[in-house]
């Protein structure tokens, strides 16, 4: 019996490697075949119910499926998830932080992903390495960080906050409380550290506080101007009340583009309060640091490079596909915070250790080569190219922002910083905030649910807005417009039939 088993003929046509380069070939191709039905759909969703997907997804589940050659498995997954995926580049997508990709950065990807070089030690790495490092150097240079700066790639703006925290947490428990965290984990300190942000600051500033043991009410929010901009006098005033209040300022966390309004706090003003009080300042860049290559908005992110740590997701304006997000630091020493040496992996001894292991510098272990994919689209689509983008987009949302304005049926929110705009459709016969959030929320919903158009919705004040974020440079305002009159359609049916 045992015998039988042993003299099985076992497959290895699926393994990638020196004798299924053609096997390999076949495939992609027919990936790609799939990749393109979805490139030629026309909707930027199909509409279809959750309760139908449920029940596709029965049919497909992994728990039932028998061998499928691959054909049959691109027609399920062609069924199930390419026909009804959202589409970014769709002209009727303008709701989140999803931007379209550049066809150079796939590549990079699909290099990364078949060599599938693991960029942590540099036994395992090699050259990977030195492309990381080579454009975090090209990052924080364009930034303005000094040389002593270092940095690298994290599975996005969540982690790379969280390490900026991580930092700001150790470093101020080494400097002025002679605590060693990371030996000795937390102390009675910790529940009184305190971290100032814009209320309209990303919610991994919280999720940081929490998961690094502060808690959630380490973040102070302070609050904003018309521009939604953090205010640097309530700043002041809430740092001096949390220390009567006996807790310990640490952290100023600066917004570059919030995820909302696209605003940027005064980094410089907020760099002068911090030095006053020795707290550090992370930038949370996550959306506005890449237009750092757009010569008509760099001047925005004056200031940045005073930061002692920044995030930046070019996955959200740089036209990368997740994941692509940099952790900087202005201090490379800063790495002791994370850094850990396994005598397997990364030994402290630098003699056995041939280089630099990038993994001394990361919260991940085995990390993707993320860096690849950036590498590649600054090469060949160079930056100039894609501040020429981004320059596009900023003029469109303004356009968009003044196309708002005439039809005279919104309140608009904000005058557009990067790419978004946040307006809601005003019934003139109603004066209720409640029946405007009921109107506002069966737009989205009704446009959505049919596949016409993905908008997004935030609130201010309580109350529900609707939100364009634009990230596509081919859109033409007469999209924008599109979208516009099917929202005033959706809003006016609502009243007729309530
Ligand atoms: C999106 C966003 C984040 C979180 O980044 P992820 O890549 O989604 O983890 C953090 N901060 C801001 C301002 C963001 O817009």
């Amino acid at each position: 019996m045992k015998e039988k088993v042993f003299k099985q003929k076992i497959d290895y046509k699926h393994l990638f490697g020196t004798n299924s380069s053609e096997h390999y070939r076949e495939n992609i191709e027919k990936g790609i075949q799939s990749i393109k039905h979805f490139l030629n759909r026309d909707d930027f969703y199909s509409g279809i119910t959750v309760f139908e997907l449920e029940e596709k997804m029965k049919k497909y589940s992994v728990e039932t499926s028998k061998e499928l050659d691959i054909n049959t498995a691109l027609k399920a997954i062609d069924d199930l998830y390419i026909s009804h995926a959202i589409s970014f580049h769709s002209p009727n997508y303008i709701a989140h932080l999803n931007c379209p990709v550049l066809i150079p950065a796939l590549v990079g990807d699909l290099i990364a992903s078949a060599i599938n070089t693991a960029v942590e030690t540099w036994d395992q790495s090699t050259s990977a390495t030195l492309i990381e490092k080579d454009l975090i150097k090209w990052i924080y240079s364009r930034l303005g960080l000094p040389n002593s700066s270092d940095g690298l790639f994290t599975s996005g703006g969540t982690q790379s906050n969280l390490m900026g925290i991580l930092m700001a947490r150790d470093s101020y428990a080494e400097k002025y409380l002679n605590l060693d965290i990371k030996k000795n984990g937390g102390s009675n300190h910790l529940s009184k550290f305190r971290i100032f942000c814009s209320e309209k600051s990303h919610f991994s500033i919280q999720k940081s506080a929490a998961i690094l043991g502060m808690g959630y009410n380490a973040v102070i929010p302070i609050e904003t101007d018309s521009n939604f901009k953090m205010s640097p006098e309530k700043l002041i005033l809430a740092i001096e009340n949390e220390k009567k209040l006996g807790n310990i300022p640490i952290a100023i966390v600066a917004t570059a583009g919030t995820t909302d309004f696209g605003s940027i706090d005064p980094i410089k003003t907020l760099r002068r309060i911090a030095n006053k009080h020795s707290l550090w300042l992370h930038t949370d860049a996550a959306y506005g640091g890449s237009f750092i290559v757009s010569k008509k908005q760099s001047h925005l992110l004056e200031g940045i490079e005073s930061s002692d740590s920044v995030t930046i997701d070019f996955h959200k304006s740089f036209f990368q596909p997740v994941c692509s997000s940099v952790f900087l630091t202005r201090d490379k020493i800063n790495f002791k915070y994370v850094s850990h040496y396994a005598n397997y992996l990364n030994p402290k001894n630098k003699k056995e250790s041939e280089f630099i292991n990038l993994v001394d510098k990361s919260i991940q272990t085995t990390r993707r080569f993320d860096a690849l994919k950036m590498w590649f689209t600054l090469k060949i689509t160079t930056e100039k190219t894609v501040g020429l983008y981004l320059e596009k987009i900023c003029e469109l949302t303004q356009n968009a922002y003044n196309l708002l304005n005439e039809y005279g049926c919104f309140e608009i929110a904000n005058k557009p910083q990067l790419t978004t705009v946040v307006f809601r459709f005003i019934l003139k016969d109603f004066n209720e905030n409640k029946t405007h959030d009921l109107i506002n929320l069966h737009i989205k919903q009704t446009l959505f649910k049919s596949g016409e158009a993905g908008i997004a919705s935030t609130k201010i004040n309580g109350n529900l807005y609707l939100k364009f974020t634009i990230l596509n440079p081919q859109l033409k305002i007469e999209d924008i417009k599109n979208i516009i009159e099917m929202i005033i359609y959706k809003g006016k049916n609502y009243g007729k039939k309530n």
